[in-house]
C-alpha cells in the first residue's frame, strides 16, 4: 500500500507555518496532523518550525480547532481554520473570550469533512487498512471515466483479486457523487474482511460527508490573516470579515420535524436521548462549551444528577442547546464526537432556524457588537413572560 503524498495545500501549509514559528510571530500553531488510524486526523500543536512538518489539511480534519483557543490563554496562536472554525474564532472575540490581536487565522477553503460513523456503518465487519482521497478532475458524472484512472482509480480496484469480498460495498453506494470545482472526489478504501481476505472499493465523497457540511453556509473562512487555497496558493487576508453566508441557510430537516405532532416530537426526542451515556464528548468537542464549571458538574447548587437517568439526560441536552442558542455555528463537531450516534444536530439547528427566521441572525459572522442573546430592545414583546 502506498503512502499518500502531501497535497499542494498541505505542503504550503507546512512551509508557511514553519515560517511563522521561525520568525517568532506566534507561539503555537494549532492545526491537524495525520492520526494513527486510516482516515483519521488529530489536533497538532506546532511550537517550532520542525513541528510544522506534521501538519496536514484534508477532509479528515473534522475537529473544530477553535475549541483550544480559551485553553491557550496568554499565547499568540495561529489556527488552521475551516469556515466553521473561523466562525467560532469570531464568536470568541464577540464574547470577549480572546482578543483578535492574539489570533493569527490561517484560513483553508474546506470541501467538507467525513463523518467517521458513516464510514464505520459502511465498513461493517471489514477492517480498513488504508483510505485515500482522490480527486478526479474534468470528468462528467461521478463514476464516468474512472475506469481508466489506473492503479489509483476505480480501474485498479476492479482489477484487484481481493475485491470480490467487497461486492456488498459496491451495491451499498448511494446517490451521485459531489462535484467540487471541475472535478469529483472519490474515496479509495482498502482493507481486510472478517476472514482476513483483502478488499478494496471506491465510493463517492458525499457518501461519507458530515451532515453539517451538506448544509454549510460558509466553507471558506469568514476572517483570515492568510488563506491557503487548494492548489497551495496563499492570499493575504484583507482584515475584514465576510458580510454573511454564501448561501441562504436551509432547514428542511427542522421543518420536517416541526410538521409532526407534539407527541411525535416528544417521542422522537426521548428515543434520541435514550442513547446518551452522558460521556460529555459532545461538550468537550464544542467550542461553545467553555464554562469553567459546566452546570452538570456543579454540586452547589446541584442542577441535575450525574447518572444517565432519562430526565437528567433530557435536562442536560435541553439546557446545553439553550446555552448554544444564537452561538452554535453548526460545525457538527459534537455530533461526530458522540460515540452513541445521538443526533444532537437537530435540536441545535432548530434554535439556529429560530435565530434566522426571527432575527435574521446566523452565528460567527461578527467580531463586534453583542451576541444575539445579549441584545434586546425596550419595546420587545414580552407577553411570553407574563
Ligand atoms: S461545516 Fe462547512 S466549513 Fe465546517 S467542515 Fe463542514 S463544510 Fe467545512
Ligand atoms: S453545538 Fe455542536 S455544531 Fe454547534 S458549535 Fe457546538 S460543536 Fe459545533
Ligand atoms: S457525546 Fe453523545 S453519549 Fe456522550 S454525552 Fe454527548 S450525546 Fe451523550
Amino acid at each position: 500500500m502506498s503512502a499518500q503524498s502531501p497535497s499542494a495545500l498541505t505542503k504550503t501549509l507546512r512551509e508557511f507555518c514553519a515560517g511563522l514559528l521561525d520568525e517568532g510571530r506566534v507561539d503555537v500553531v494549532v492545526g491537524f496532523g495525520r492520526g494513527t488510524l486510516p482516515l483519521r486526523s488529530t489536533p497538532v500543536f506546532a511550537r517550532n518550525p520542525d513541528d510544522a512538518s506534521r501538519l496536514i489539511f484534508d477532509a479528515t480534519c473534522e475537529n473544530n480547532l477553535s475549541v483550544f483557543v480559551p485553553k491557550l490563554k496568554d499565547k499568540r496562536i495561529a489556527v488552521v481554520a475551516k469556515g466553521c472554525d473561523s466562525r467560532w474564532l469570531n464568536q470568541y472575540i464577540l464574547e470577549r473570550q480572546t482578543e483578535g490581536e492574539r489570533l493569527y487565522v490561517i484560513g483553508v477553503r474546506c470541501q467538507g469533512v467525513i463523518d467517521r460513523k458513516k464510514l464505520d456503518a459502511y465498513l461493517g465487519s471489514r477492517r480498513l487498512l488504508e483510505g485515500r482521497l482522490e480527486e478526479i478532475r474534468g470528468q462528467g458524472e461521478c463514476g464516468e471515466g474512472l475506469e481508466g484512472e489506473g492503479a489509483g482509480g476505480t480501474g485498479g480496484v476492479e482489477g484487484a483479486g481481493g475485491v470480490k469480498g467487497a461486492e456488498g460495498v459496491e451495491g451499498a453506494r448511494p446517490g451521485p457523487g459531489v462535484s467540487v470545482s471541475d472535478g469529483h472526489i472519490k474515496w479509495h478504501l482498502e482493507g481486510n474482511d472478517a476472514e482476513g481476505r483483502p478488499w478494496a472499493a471506491s465510493l463517492d465523497f458525499e457518501d461519507l460527508l458530515s451532515d453539517s457540511c451538506k448544509v454549510c453556509v460558509k466553507k471558506g473562512p469568514v476572517y483570515a490573516d492568510v488563506v491557503i487555497g487548494e492548489n497551495g496558493e496563499t492570499v493575504k487576508g484583507n482584515g475584514e470579515t465576510a458580510k454573511g453566508p454564501e448561501r441562504e441557510p436551509s432547514f428542511d430537516d427542522v421543518k420536517e420535524v416541526e410538521g409532526a405532532s407534539i407527541e411525535e416530537r416528544w417521542k422522537a426526542f426521548r428515543s434520541e436521548v435514550s442513547k446518551c451515556i452522558r460521556c460529555y464528548a459532545c461538550r468537550q468537542a464544542c467550542p461553545g462549551c467553555y464554562c469553567k464549571e459546566c452546570f452538570v458538574d456543579r454540586s452547589a447548587p446541584r442542577w441535575i444528577g450525574g447518572s444517565d437517568d432519562e430526565t437528567d439526560t433530557m435536562v442536560f441536552h435541553l439546557m446545553r442547546a439553550m446555552h448554544l442558542a444564537g452561538r452554535c455555528v453548526d460545525c457538527g463537531a459534537c455530533v461526530r464526537a458522540c460515540p452513541m450516534g445521538v443526533d444532537l444536530g437537530l435540536l441545535n439547528r432548530k434554535l439556529q432556524k429560530d435565530g434566522w427566521v426571527l432575527f435574521h441572525h446566523i452565528a460567527g459572522f461578527e467580531r463586534e457588537g453583542k451576541p444575539l442573546f445579549g441584545t434586546f430592545l425596550p419595546d420587545d414583546p414580552n407577553d411570553f413572560i407574563l
